[in-house]
């Protein structure tokens, strides 16, 4: 295994030091370091972080291999700065029994670019009757702690709340796609101002608040562990405040598009602009941010969803929801919430890394950046702008809301338990 000299990166944005990485770990910490027959990589101006954890991810594999596949989405999430990443559960087969999760697991450990943790099913096929086989799929070779039904929302209180107690056996999480079904019947966007000048119908605030308000209710009723996904409003986050400040065990996300994108992007009717939950309010936009940079929201998650052009070249009320994030991620969150004051490197480094793996219960990620760590690390430089180009992503979708906008900061290097999977910004 080859040796690696990081020379003058700022630690978490700190002082800049050197950084020895050597048979996997972080071998020495200091200044003036020097290392027979190491690569040394010049690093002057550059902010070394943990490497980058994403608690929601969509590889589509196995089922829908045009859009992305466990490989190509673990090449895009290198290139993010992501070591580990979460695979949603809502594949082809739907990823609700063991089997299905160590294939995922299996494809992951294949690509060596990144860890990739398959999320279990909560309900069995996502259809919201009866509870998948929850305790086989912690139990697997994948080590599944995260249970979702994401896409789709675990509406029955009874499913929901037998959930929370199972998860509990082996300090699992529910991570909830908050959605009330019934006020979202048909729903193409955000209700509010624009809806009704666009004549779409609407995907009201309430319908994720009514399920948050009860979920973080279940969850202290039972004494278990909730995670909330793509948290979208204000309200929200007012919730979640709340429920935090009761001590409930109750954690969330947001995800990049959410901190910068407001619906009146929808005007366009453009449908790379169309994701579940909404792109909302201004307002909303800045309750959001607020919240990320105080902790209420403890995470951000990329909610990286390809699809292939078929399924978004097309007309408003028929495309795809979702849209690509991992190899943005981090330039948004630069751009949102560092260069904006509201939150600095390690504010990052305790959002994208520490938070997101302690809810996923990783081992090995997430970790400080001090000597005999596991070297999972990625190497930011913060001050070149580029211009997004969807042809030059490696997922192997394009439907990316930030084509042609410039962005800040550029991921220079990923390490992998010590061996790039990155380097000088292109895959190792
Ligand atoms: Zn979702």
């Amino acid at each position: 295994m080859s040796t690696y000299l990081i020379k003058d990166a700022k630690v978490l944005g700190g002082d800049a030091s050197d950084v020895l990485i050597r048979d996997g770990v972080i071998a020495e910490i200091g200044t003036g370091l020097t290392a027979d027959g190491a690569t040394v990589i010049e690093a002057a101006g550059q902010i070394l972080l943990p490497g980058l954890v994403d608690l929601h991810t969509h590889l589509r594999e196995p089922g829908r291999e045009d859009a992305e596949t466990v490989a190509t989405g673990a090449n895009a999430a290198a290139l993010g700065g992501f070591t580990a990443v979460h695979a949603m559960a809502n594949t082809d087969p739907v990823a609700d029994t063991a089997g299905t999760v160590e294939q995922v697991w299996r494809l992951g450990q294949e690509t060596g670019r990144c860890d990739v943790h398959p999320v279990g099913a909560v309900t069995v096929g996502l259809e919201g009757k009866r509870l998948a086989e929850l305790g086989a799929m912690a139990d697997s070779a994948a080590r599944v702690r995260v249970f979702s039904d994401d896409g789709k929302c675990v509406d029955d209180a009874v499913i929901m709340r037998r959930a929370l107690e199972y998860v509990k056996a082996f300090d699992g999480v529910v991570a909830q796609h908050a959605q009330e079904p019934r006020l979202t019947e048909g729903a193409q966007m955000n209700e509010g101002t624009v809806s009704g000048e666009l004549g779409l119908r609407g995907w009201p605030a309430v319908a994720e608040e009514s399920i948050i308000a009860r979920d973080v209710l279940l969850t202290a009723h039972v004494g278990s562990r909730l995670h909330v996904c793509h948290v979208s409003t204000a309200g929200s986050v007012e919730i979640l405040r709340w429920a935090k400040s009761k001590g409930w065990n109750v954690t969330a996300e947001v995800t990049p598009h959410h901190l910068l994108l407001t619906d009146e992007l929808v005007r366009s009717y453009d449908p790379v602009y169309k994701v579940n939950p909404p792109l909302r309010t201004a307002a909303d936009v800045t309750a959001l941010r607020e919240a990320l940079a105080d902790g209420t929201i403890d995470a951000v998650a990329t909610d990286h969803a390809p699809h292939p052009s078929e399924d978004k070249d097309c007309e408003w009320a028929v495309a795809a929801m979702g849209m690509l994030g991992l190899e943005t991620a981090l330039s948004i969150v630069q751009e949102t919430m560092v260069d904006t004051g509201l939150l600095d490197w390690a504010g990052v480094a305790d959002r994208m890394s520490v938070r997101p793996a302690a809810i996923g219960r990783l081992d090995g990620h997430g970790r400080p950046v001090r000597v005999g760590e596991p070297a999972n690390l990625v190497l930011v430089d913060p001050t070149p702008r580029r211009t997004v180009e969807p042809s030059e992503l490696a997922s192997r979708s394009r439907n990316t809301p930030y084509a042609g906008l410039e962005l800040p900061g550029k991921v220079v290097a990923t390490f992998l338990r010590g061996v790039p999977t990155v380097i000088d910004g292109k895959l190792a």
